[in-house]
């Protein structure tokens, strides 16, 4: 263990706890009112530009993807009630939920299944966009479904993406890639399961297996795809196109909410629970909802015991210079898109101002909450999936928030979302495999 981290464990309680890899939970205190301090490395204008971005491709997506249609080409994926699941927090984990509980289910987005649909779709298409507009091949008031003709795949087929991946990254940018015509390798850790591999397989995409962790998945990616003047990586540790297609997902669900006539408010609290690898995608959908919704939304990341990296770079304030294994913790958990062992070189940053807290989870939990959500709602959701119920389970430490935050008598109108990120694309043995996980 790095010695200089002493004094954090000493001195922070949640730091302490979470270096003896037990649960906790770590409230933001340097959390302002909204608008009081704005950290400018994304702006909300270019959560605009990207939802317009996503707009003129809906055509192309509509044409490539047929399980697209129904929504016009556009990604989205539905908000469901899960008044079963509220009544087994409350009854197994004695969560004491008042108000509403909610399923938001990137868990099933179509194309990829899981919440780097958002993202990792964007990123690509953004790239393509830009290669197609600088060739001169194609303009912004074109109709974007002319990229399915056999001309742009040869276009695209000149060039290549790469990206690192526990997974589900490298199914969305490989299934977005091989469909527009790239040449795209995915550079995969020892975490990533083995379907997950086979599947980009069948579609055209190279993997490249590693040994080692998603840290060193990312570098080798980077060294390969530097040396080609070709290649574009996504960059999973700094990329803001990546946080921006993730953050257009606010408007998304104010829209969901406002047909659902949920109201947030003052005296309507919404509180939202999004899993937490690297932190794009909770970063980026955390952004998104506070550009709307301000003091009304209060944003909760959740990570495995094994795989705290945000909450050991916010609440020490070292950001992406700290990583798990500083703290002699080993970063495996069977949260497989979780299992990243440092954060994000600048999400800890643009959420500093905004994020209420993180909550950790044991892998053990997250098998159960499983069982407990497919007995209840019939909806499966994959184990990292789950762990957007970590801070639910958690009501002595939701109550202190509360109660800091003056909300304690509005509880009971208050609306919980749990970020459901993956789980639909999970084959039917994997899933049995799954159900059956740390039973007696
Ligand atoms: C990637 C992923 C997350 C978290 O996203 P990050 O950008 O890595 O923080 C959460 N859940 C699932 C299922 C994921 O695949």
């Amino acid at each position: 263990m790095r010695t200089d981290l002493q004094n954090f464990i000493d001195t922070i309680p949640a730091v302490g706890d979470a270096s003896r890899q037990t649960e906790t939970f770590w409230l933001n205190e340097k959390k302002v009112p909204q608008g009081e301090k704005r950290i400018d490395l994304v702006c909300p204008e270019q959560i605009d530009d990207a939802r317009r971005r996503l707009e003129r491709f809906a055509p192309y997506l509509c044409e490539a993807f047929p399980e697209l249609r129904e929504t016009g080409g556009i990604i989205e994926s539905k908000l469901r009630e899960i008044p079963g699941m509220k009544d087994y927090l409350n009854e197994v984990y004695g969560a004491g939920i008042e108000g509403r509980l909610l399923l938001k289910m990137d868990s099933h987005l179509p194309v990829s299944g899981s919440v780097k649909a958002r993202g990792g779709i964007y990123e690509v298409l953004k790239h393509g966009e830009d290669l197609a507009l600088e060739a001169g091949l194609l303009k912004e008031t074109d109709n974007y479904r002319v990229l399915a003709e056999p001309k742009f795949r040869e276009f695209f087929g000149k060039y290549t993406v790469q990206v690192g991946s526990t997974g589900n990254l490298g199914m969305s940018i490989g299934i977005m890639s091989a469909k527009l015509g790239f040449h795209v390798i995915v550079h995969m850790s020892a975490d990533a399961k083995q379907w997950k591999k086979d599947l980009l397989r069948s579609r055209g995409v190279e993997v490249i297996e590693y040994a080692d962790d998603y840290c060193a998945a990312v570098e080798q990616g980077r060294k390969n795809s530097d040396k080609d003047e070709q290649s574009y990586f996504v960059d999973d540790e700094n990329s803001k196109n990546l946080f921006l297609g993730y953050s257009v997902a606010g408007e998304r669900l104010k829209a969901q909410l406002e047909e659902q006539k949920i109201p947030v408010d003052e005296d309507h609290p919404l509180f939202v629970y999004i899993p937490c690898g690297i932190g794009g995608a909770p970063g980026g959908v955390t952004y998104g909802l506070k550009q709307i919704y301000g003091d009304h939304v209060h944003c909760f990341f959740t990570e495995p015991v094994h795989a705290c990296c945000m909450l050991f770079g916010m609440a020490t304030g070292l950001q992406d210079q700290v990583s798990v294994r500083d703290f002699g913790i080993d970063g495996r958990t069977d949260a497989d898109g979780l299992a990243v062992g440092r954060p994000s070189a600048f999400v800890g940053r643009v959420v500093e101002p905004v994020l209420s807290g993180i909550a950790t989870i044991e892998d053990q939990k997250l098998y159960d909450l499983m069982r407990g959500l497919l007995d209840r709602e019939d909806i499966f959701i994959e184990p990292s999936s789950c762990a957007s119920f970590a801070a639910l389970i958690r009501p002595n430490d939701l109550k202190k928030y509360a109660e800091r935050e003056g909300l304690l008598d509005k509880m009971p109108n208050a609306t919980h979302i749990a970020w459901a990120t993956g789980g639909n694309m999970v084959p039917e043995d994997t899933r049995r495999e799954y159900l059956k996980k740390g039973l007696a």
